[in-house]
């Protein structure tokens, strides 16, 4: 790796010995600009000083006084916007959970690492990551207004990106899912977790939804009449559940745009805790009645539980993508994920695997019974005038890079449990 001496880190650990070798570890690796700590406290100062304010800090998980978890706690307050490897003599699991914590504080964390560090897993983890700027990100959540928000839908200015479902066993392309986006005239491309909850909370999902299933309902059509018939798969809020004209409302503008309901997905997330679940299970029972395709997307958090399968005629279950990046080489992560499969197994439903990132991935999922794959791996969510083109070399690359692979797939489900 060459020199970098634009990139700024920090070690923090207690130990002097730890100090010594990471800094050297990264030196070896180009990085030359490493101040280290022996302190939270310390390290925090560094933090507020914009001259030598670092972009990746390497956190030790045990220290005496302030521990790394409270540290990262500090970090978040005092406005870090860089990344962080965390580093500890303790289990996997706890150096997960760990790593969960940091991530649920919007810090991005490249990975952990076990002590003694070697220089090997330190170089996997940095050989990647892309410096951040040197920007807070206060500016992220920029608070839009509901108004402005109701006056993007009517307006336009919302537009739909989708991400292809491919089949694992054989790499054709089942479906895409549409996934949207605000392309807000001032400030570029706006992503949904900054509106989502927004027009949830204002009464405006229904308009956004209606808006959104339109557009991905006649770009499904238009790929068909070029040849290519793909599933399309919706984002539906539970909110939109409640509207008991739901169901005619899809059923039309299906018609409308000459799409079979058997092509469409509704993937349901459920985002807040229903009290009353009547009025969804009767919109998602009827939705099944008209021959439209269910989907529990995010399986395995927040609400997408098991009384919903045990309540909702699902066709599809998405295991929630942080159940599977990564899970080739995380135990805890690798049994959710099988337990997941086994019940979409069980309960007769296809299975498919968000976020497949990386080859390892990938090749982890070849190895199970796992019907469909989406994510970076194969590709990022793209406008809808890309797709064909993107189905036509993804194809080439299935031969070019033997996507197929030669593992035989596991048979027996349970020994793999
Ligand atoms: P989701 O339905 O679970 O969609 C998957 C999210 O993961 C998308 O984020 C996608 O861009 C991202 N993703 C895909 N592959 C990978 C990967 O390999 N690694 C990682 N780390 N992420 C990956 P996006 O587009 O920001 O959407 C976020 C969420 O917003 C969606 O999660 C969905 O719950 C919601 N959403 C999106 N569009 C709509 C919509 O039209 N209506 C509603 N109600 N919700 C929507
Ligand atoms: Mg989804
Ligand atoms: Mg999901």
């Amino acid at each position: 790796m060459s020199s970098r001496p634009d990139v700024h880190i920090l070690v923090l650990d207690d130990e002097p010995f730890t100090l010594m070798l990471l800094s050297r570890q990264l030196a070896n690796l180009g990085f030359t600009r490493v101040d280290t700590c022996d302190n939270g406290q310390a390290a925090l100062e560094l933090v507020d000083d914009t001259a030598h304010a670092p972009q990746l800090i390497l956190c030790d998980l045990n220290m005496p006084g302030m521990d790394g978890v409270e540290f990262v706690r500090k970090l978040v307050e005092h406005g870090y916007s860089g990344s962080l490897i965390l580093v500890s003599g303790e289990d996997e699991r706890t150096l997960h959970s760990a790593r969960t914590l940091v991530q649920a504080h919007r810090i991005e964390v490249l990975g952990s690492l076990q002590k003694p560090v070697s220089p090997q897993a330190l170089f996997q983890l940095v050989e990647r990551w892309v410096p951040p700027a040197r920007v807070t990100k206060q500016l992220q959540g920029k608070g839009y207004g509901a108004q402005r928000l109701a006056l993007a839908i009517q307006a336009g200015e919302l537009i739909n990106y989708y991400q292809p479902k491919v089949s694992i066993s054989d790499g054709k392309v089942v479906g895409v899912e549409t996934l949207v986006r605000w392309r807000h005239p001032v400030d570029g491309m706006v992503y949904p977790d900054q509106f989502i909850g927004l027009a949830e909370a204002h009464g405006l999902i229904n308009a956004l939804t209606q808006a959104v299933l339109v557009q991905a309902l006649r770009d499904c059509a238009s790929w068909a009449r070029q040849g290519v018939s793909l599933k399309v798969a919706v984002n539906v809020s539970m909110d939109n559940l409640t509207a008991l004209e739901f169901p005619e409302q899809i059923t039309s503008a299906a018609a409308a745009a000459g799409v079979e309901p058997q092509s469409v997905v509704l993937e349901v997330t459920e985002s807040q805790l229903m009290k009353d679940l009547r009025a969804p299970l009767e919109i998602l029972t009827r939705l099944r009645l008209r021959r439209f395709k269910l989907s529990i997307d995010d399986f395995g958090t927040g609400h997408s539980s098991l009384a919903q399968l045990r309540d909702v005629p699902f066709h599809e279950l998405k295991v929630d993508q942080g159940f599977v990046h990564g899970a080739h080489s995380d135990e805890t992560l690798r049994a959710i994920f099988f337990a997941s499969l086994t019940l979409a197994k069980e309960l007769g439903m296809e299975a498919v695997a968000e976020g497949v990132e990386d080859a390892d991935d990938w090749s982890f999922l070849q190895k199970t019974e796992c019907d469909l794959a989406q994510g970076y791996f194969i590709a990022r969510p793209m406008p809808a005038d890309q797709v064909l083109d993107w189905a036509n070399k993804w194809g080439m690359r299935w031969t070019s890079e033997q996507l197929g692979g030669s593992f035989p797939k596991r048979r027996n489900r349970r020994q793999v449990l």
